[in-house]
């Protein structure tokens, strides 16, 4: 992975004081505070007129932009939290601002315009249209979005160059391996510079050397971007590279682990003990 140049260039970035976003020309790239507030958030889903309790009233407070882990065992919730998050669904009660903004009551046209400008998503399938190439996949939300091809152009290849990706802008996804293709996913979910990413088990269909540098990846992207990214996971090894995790269990948000100076080892020691003490 590249270290030394900017993950994606902003040449002409400047801090503008009175509204508190970072912006490029005319363009802002990060619109508003990438904070994250949820109190009292609940989700239920009826299942053959049974309901079924995802969430019972979580409450997570994340207000600098970094590198967040949600942890959890499988079926703890953690998927559906992520959803309520990228406003694909709504809480039953409670509510949720994602960059200053309430989004728990959202209409669905409205958080469809919130999503596309504030939140990238990426989830463990990759979910890539097998029928078009790297580039092709990379550009989509912008042609759907009616943005001018030379600037998609221009922004993707910028994106691909930067994610180690440019020179396989014309495979199909069949043609990359799974690393690649969540590459291509993360090139997709940064083309409008959302200020918040959310990943879903980004890791789980990767090898574990591939995992470890997507990990860095997303660190760096938090880092160098000041974006606030948020990787739901039940590995410890990828929380680890994260500044906090927050675990959840029984449709709740038991505890949180600084990870600063923990390891895989240590990490996993942690979170055992935090879900022991529930
Ligand atoms: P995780 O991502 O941590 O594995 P989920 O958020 O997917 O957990 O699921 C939390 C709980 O909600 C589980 O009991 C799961 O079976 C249930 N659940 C999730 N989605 C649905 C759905 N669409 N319909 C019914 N139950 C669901
Ligand atoms: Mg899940």
């Amino acid at each position: 992975m590249h270290t030394t140049a900017p993950l994606i260039s902003t040449p002409a970035t400047s801090h503008d004081a009175a509204s508190g976003s970072v912006v490029a020309g005319n363009k802002p790239l990060i619109a508003a505070p990438a904070s994250l507030i949820c109190t009292n958030v609940h989700k239920s889903y009826s299942l053959g007129g049974e309901s079924v309790a995802a969430l019972q009233g979580v409450d997570l407070r994340i207000e600098v932009p970094g590198f967040y882990a949600i942890m959890g065992q499988s079926g703890s919730g953690k998927s559906t939290l992520l959803h309520l998050l990228a406003t694909l669904d709504r809480p039953d009660q409670g509510e949720i601002y994602l960059a200053g903004r309430a989004i728990h009551n959202l209409s669905e046209r409205d958080a469809t315009i919130f999503r596309r400008r504030n939140v990238g998503i990426v989830f463990q399938q990759f979910n890539l249209i097998p029928t078009l190439t790297a580039r092709e996949n990379v550009e989509l939300p912008g042609m759907l979005a009616s943005e001018s091809s030379t600037s998609l152009a221009t922004r993707s290849k910028e994106l691909m160059e930067r994610l180690g990706i440019w020179q396989r802008q014309s495979h199909r996804p069949d043609a990359l391996s799974g690393g690649e293709q969540q590459r291509v996913a993360i090139a997709r979910s940064l083309l409008f510079s959302p200020p918040i990413l959310l990943a879903d088990e980004p890791t789980g269909n990767l090898d574990s050397a591939s995992s470890e540098r997507l990990w860095s990846l997303l660190a760096e992207i938090a880092r160098e971007q000041h974006m606030l990214v948020v990787m739901v996971t039940h590995e410890p090894a990828a929380a680890a590279h994260c500044a906090r995790a927050f675990v959840l269990a029984d449709g709740k948000v038991k505890g949180q682990i600084e990870t600063e100076g923990l390891d895989a080892v240590g990490m996993a020691a942690r979170y055992q003990q935090c879900v022991s003490a529930s």
